[in-house]
Parts: structure tokens; C-alpha cells; sequence
């Protein structure tokens, strides 16, 4: 199988995406996040590129405006609030960093690699944002253009970024036995922080299972929804079941029926959970003046209301297996509960059972009300 990076990760995100977009080929316009991701992308590549003198902040912010397509926002407002976010990311970026202090070896570098091997050999594409040699060794990075930041642990363990190292080192094979040097990282440019982890050949090696694991998944032609965030950004809501009725008026059909169910639906069942509510605080009234008064029935103009007490059992395993060991049962229970011994109960013998009996412990006491109506 031939595989991008991203559409793996599209996949792990929701099957159903994945489905949309690499096996259906359903095209959908370009998100605006996703216009604005490639506009930033492009304007870190053209601050990178090696040259005598690299771009001022001034030349990148021109760059960055003649890239910037207004036409994918809904509002002026919006339109002018992501422009804005944008400058400011060059402008951080700038404070934070001076381009003339990187060696760059590469930028938005293609690669082709193979995972797995024999019948199970798949080749895995993608685009390394940029490569930087460092003092010591090699720095691979990503830029991300996202609100979400993670934890340092997930970088840790990142299967992006393990997947961009491995294609680094079938560039580079020697620098393998320099692999504590090479560092991958994630940089959050909204946010100004590159968070850096590095890799150790045990932990490749896992992520390349995973990989596999996630290929297995895809070829068993199996593609379900996974409602999440990342929904509000899907550009095939309209065809997918979970959001398709979402946009019935598009498709112009009568729904008068099935919207007034949905109504009374949600209402019936809101006002079922303030019943059960009402049902709670009352039942605490009634409890209390029954303890209060030593009574466990009381009589209304409606009804009788009685109180019984439910107890549930649970039993001690090790007891019962002691009990059960010498008598060549216990496999017939193997998880000790009330209804798995009731079924071996009645051929066990007399003082068998008296144990049993006695194994047995309350577990939780309900008290109830039971209604007699008039
Ligand atoms: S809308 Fe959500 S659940 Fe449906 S395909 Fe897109 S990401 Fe998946």
C-alpha cells in the first residue's frame, strides 16, 4: 500500500474521513484554517531559504500579504482578525528567532519510504517541513499552525515525528549511530514554543509496528464516523451520517414529520429527567419522616407508600475458591458471582453451601418505596 503521512493521520482522526478522501476521492474546498496553514508554511519557507542576506521581518510580512487569499473567510471581521494573527505570528517568530543563525539542509523536503517487510512492505510518503544541521547533530521540524498545543509527553512519543525520522535516516543511514543527537520537533507558532524530543532506535521500531498496526486497520475495509472537534473543520459533514441532517434544508425534502418526533422527543425526555429529579428530592422527604417517626408505611389521600429494604451480596473470591478448589467446582465458576454459583449451588454438598453462605457479604443496602395506588 502507498500511504501519506497525512492520510494516516486523517485516518486515526476518523475512518470515515479517511474513506472520504483517499478512497472515494470526494474533493472538498480548502478549509480557511487550512488556507491560512499553507500561507504561514509558505512564508517560514521563503524566510529559510538559504541567500546571501536573509529576508527582515519586514520583507517576510510582504511575503506573507502577497500570499494572503481573503476570499476563503465568511466576514470582512474574520478575514482582517486572521490576517492580524498571521503578522503576529511572523513578527514572534522574528523576536524569537534570527534566520541567519540556522544551517539549513533542507526545506518542505519529499520523501518515499518503505516500512514492513515481505508481503507486508508499504511505502510511506510526506513532507518534512524543514532540516537544520545543528552543532552536533541534525534538527527535524513541523510546523504546527493549530490552537491545540499537547503535552510534552505526546511529543515524546509522536508517531509524525518518528516517521519524519526514519525518513531522515534513510537519507542520512550513517548518522543512525548519532541518534541521541538528532533531535524532532514540533513548533507552535501561534503560541511561539518549539517543543523538541529525540528518538531512540527501540522506540522507532514501535512507532513502525504502529504504523503497521494502523495499515492492518485501513486494508480490513472497515470505516466508522469518530465524532470529535476536528468535525467543525470536515469538509464532508454534508455526506456523512452523523451531520448529513444537519443540512436537510440543502436537500429540500419535507421533514415536517420527523422534526416535530425530534421535538417532542427531546422534550419528553427532558421532562423525564426532571421527574426522575422531583422523584429523588421527594423520596429524601418521605425517607426522613418515616425514621423520624419510627413508621414504614404511610397513608395519603392517593396511596399507600410502603419502604423495603434491598440488600446486594458480593462474596469473598478467595473463600469461595477455597471452598470450591477441593470439590473440582470452581472452573465451572471462575468469576465468583451470585449467578454463577446458584447455578452449581444445588449439586454441591450440605456443608459446601453453609460456607458459601457464609462467604457472602453485603455489598449495598437501598432502601425503596413501594406504591400502592388507591
Ligand atoms: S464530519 Fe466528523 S465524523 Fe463525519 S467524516 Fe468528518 S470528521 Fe468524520
Amino acid at each position: 500500500m502507498r500511504i501519506s503521512y497525512s492520510a494516516l493521520d486523517s485516518y486515526q482522526n476518523c475512518s470515515l474521513k479517511y474513506k472520504f478522501q483517499n478512497i472515494d476521492h470526494i474533493k472538498t474546498p480548502k478549509s480557511k484554517e487550512a488556507v491560512f496553514g499553507t500561507t504561514i508554511h509558505d512564508t517560514m519557507k521563503f524566510i529559510h531559504t538559504p541567500a546571501i542576506l536573509s529576508p527582515t521581518v519586514d520583507e517576510a510580512l510582504e511575503h506573507f500579504s502577497n500570499a494572503w487569499n481573503p476570499t476563503v473567510f465568511e466576514t470582512p471581521d474574520e478575514e482582517r482578525a486572521a490576517f492580524s494573527q498571521g503578522v503576529k505570528i511572523i513578527q514572534d517568530y522574528y523576536q524569537k528567532n534570527n534566520p541567519a543563525n540556522f544551517n539549513i539542509v533542507d526545506l518542505e523536503s519529499r520523501f518515499q519510504i518503505e516500512i514492513g517487510s515481505g508481503e507486508n512492505k508499504h511505502i510511506v510518503s510526506g513532507i518534512i517541513d524543514r532540516i537544520d544541521k545543528t552543532e552536533n547533530g541534525y534538527e527535524i521540524i513541523d510546523y504546527k499552525t493549530t490552537k491545540k498545543m499537547p503535552s510534552q509527553d505526546k511529543v515524546d512519543n509522536d508517531l509524525q515525528l518518528s516517521v519524519y525520522l526514519q525518513a531522515f535516516l534513510a537519507r542520512y543511514p550513517k548518522e543512525i549511530a548519532n541518534i541521541e543527537k538528532l533531535t524532532v520537533s514540533l513548533y507552535y507558532l501561534k503560541h511561539g514554543v518549539k517543543l523538541s524530543a529525540t528518538r531512540t532506535v527501540e522506540q522507532l521500531k514501535k512507532s513502525e509496528e504502529l504504523f503497521l498496526d494502523v495499515i492492518a486497520q485501513i486494508e480490513s475495509g472497515k470505516f466508522e464516523p469518530n465524532i470529535t472537534p476536528l468535525c467543525d473543520w470536515c469538509g464532508y459533514q454534508n455526506i456523512c451520517p452523523m451531520w448529513r441532517h444537519k443540512f436537510k434544508e440543502l436537500r429540500k425534502i419535507d421533514t415536517a414529520e420527523i422534526d416535530s418526533a425530534i421535538n417532542e422527543y427531546v422534550e419528553l425526555k427532558s421532562a423525564i429527567s426532571l421527574t426522575k429529579d422531583r422523584l429523588a428530592e421527594i423520596q429524601e422527604t418521605i425517607l426522613s419522616y418515616m425514621d423520624q417517626e419510627g413508621v414504614e408505611r404511610v397513608f395519603g389521600a392517593q396511596g399507600i407508600i410502603a419502604r423495603s429494604l434491598r440488600k446486594t451480596y458480593k462474596y469473598d473470591d478467595k473463600k469461595i475458591r477455597e471452598i470450591l478448589e477441593p470439590l473440582d467446582k470452581w472452573e465451572s465458576v471462575l468469576k465468583v458471582d451470585g449467578v454463577a454459583l446458584k447455578q452449581i449451588l444445588g449439586v454441591l454438598p450440605f456443608d459446601a453451601r453453609t460456607e458459601i453462605e457464609k462467604a457472602k457479604v453485603v455489598d449495598k443496602e437501598t432502601k425503596t418505596l413501594a406504591v400502592k395506588k388507591k
